[in-house]
């Protein structure tokens, strides 16, 4: 894609821009031949040209999936010569897809951003609160410029000193004495933001708090803006897959996610399968060599769905995206790439609803005093094909017991409107008639995980 020097962009950022591509272009050969060394490649690629593998031709090859890389196992990985540390992603089915990291590239990553940051060299530190992650067992660590305090939701007390540790000086050598940065998964966030709330219904006094980086689930425009409201400051949010190399961060500039270098992102019609530039898609990550060595993982698809953009972000010409949640739990349009309702939309439509049942989260802890109230809403979409072959879409919510049939009434009423209002695709078909929906409220119902809880947060910063 040929991209026009856009009057906004600068110089250095233009040459940033193609310093990405041809990275890309240079690690695409060596990827393509560490993931040849397994049989799982060779055979997915029987028959393929492999010769002048880059950023264009890239397409051609076929996609794989998390079902594909469980059944081939070890026949997919490359585990001659090193040792490998295990990492474990929970699969649509409940059983865990393990992937595996070995010392040689773990090792490598450290290497080259310890180079990177030699490079640029910082007189401080910068200081963080980061509560740190509880979900997962091998916890890879990638040197960044800051010192955290490193607190858990499950040590008794850890709010109340997190809130000492953000409002007064520290003192380390070389490190800055005020926490700028406060960051963890976004559900420990919910549970030390909502406590505050409690605590300050006045509002938190001021701290030297400049960013919230949260992480690892689907941020609603709801905690976002509670996020913001209470530490009164911008939230960046992270969006990783714990098996590959390299999240996207979302950026402060033009609010699209960029991913990191080491990961060529594609986005695919969901229909057509064909590269997507603009729109609603499914994404697919190839974990560049050498910083993916033992897993090889090309045009990866990881089950979510993504908004794409190539022309409105800050960097116009490369692979920006707004992740959207798990694209199973998303209506896409049938016998086209475009979706009526994405994930993410229908979790927005009921996130507010108060009534609407939650499951609790961190209901063993002491100081989290209300675990419903960070949990995820319970409620479920469904399709199934009507009269004339329209396509019946049914969203259930578990309401509790006590709630009115008046009220209920109006809870189903108020998620049509939503839904029907923020998806011009639904809205037109609905008005077609080729689609109809319908809201339901009932006791209770298995829910749909829409975000990316499964993954994310496997890489911290040391
Ligand atoms: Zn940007």
């Amino acid at each position: 894609m040929v991209v026009d020097k856009p009057d906004a962009l600068d110089d250095s950022q233009l040459a940033s821009i193609d310093a990405l591509h041809a990275l890309h272009d240079a690690l695409l050969p060596g990827t393509v031949a560490n993931a040849l060394r397994t049989d799982f490649f060779r055979e997915c690629w029987a028959g393929c040209d492999l010769a002048h593998i880059d950023r264009r031709t890239l397409r051609h090859l076929p996609t794989i999936d998390k079902e594909s890389i469980r059944a081939a196992g070890e026949a997919a990985q490359n585990r001659e010569g090193v040792v490998c540390n295990d990492v474990l992603t929970s699969g649509t089915t409940g059983n865990p897809l393990v992937t595996i990291r070995s010392d040689r590239e773990q090792k490598f990553i450290e290497q080259f951003v310890t180079r990177q940051l030699l490079n640029k060299p910082v007189r401080r530190y910068l200081r963080g609160l980061h509560f740190t992650n509880p979900y997962h067992g091998h916890l890879i660590s990638v040197p960044a410029p800051i010192h955290n305090h490193r607190i858990s939701v499950y040590d008794a007390g850890s709010f109340e000193y997190a809130r000492r540790t953000l409002l007064h000086s520290h003192k380390d050598a070389d490190v800055a004495e005020q926490c700028s940065v406060l960051s963890g998964l976004e559900r420990c966030l919910r549970a030390f933001t909502l406590d505050t709330m409690a605590r300050y219904p006045e509002g938190f006094p001021p701290t030297g708090l400049r960013l919230v980086v949260s992480y690892s689930q689907y941020l609603t425009r709801k905690w976002r803006q509670r996020f913001q409201d209470t530490w009164r400051v911008p939230v960046i949010d992270g969006f990783s897959v714990s098996e590959v190399f390299g999240s996207a961060n979302q950026c402060l500039q033009c609010g699209w996610y960029h991913f990191e270098p080491y990961v060529v992102p594609e986005v695919l019609g969901a229909h057509s399968g064909e590269v997507m530039h603009e729109g609603a898609g499914l994404l697919a990550l190839t974990a560049l060599y050498p910083f993916q060595q033992a897993q090889p993982l090309v045009r990866y698809l990881t089950g979510d769905l993504v908004e794409v953009t190539h022309a409105a972000s800050c960097r116009p010409g490369t692979t920006a995206i707004l992740p959207l949640g798990r694209a199973r739990y998303g209506v896409p349009e049938p016998g086209s790439d475009a979706w009526l309702l994405a994930p993410s939309a229908i979790l927005e439509a009921v996130d507010d609803i108060a009534e609407v049942k939650r499951i609790a989260r961190f209901a063993d802890v002491e100081q989290v005093t209300d675990p419903y109230a960070i949990g995820h809403p319970k409620y479920r979409t469904s399709t199934a094909h009507g009269k004339a072959d329209a396509l019946e879409v049914k969203v259930e919510l578990a309401l509790a017991r006590e709630v009115s049939g008046q009220r209920r009434a109006e809870i189903a009423s108020d998620v049509m409107q939503h839904l029907a209002q923020g998806n011009i695709r639904l809205q037109g078909a609905l008005r077609k008639g080729t689609v109809s929906l319908a809201v339901d409220c009932c006791d209770d119902v298995r829910p749909d995980m829409i975000s990316q809880a499964h993954s994310g947060g496997v890489w911290s910063p040391a």
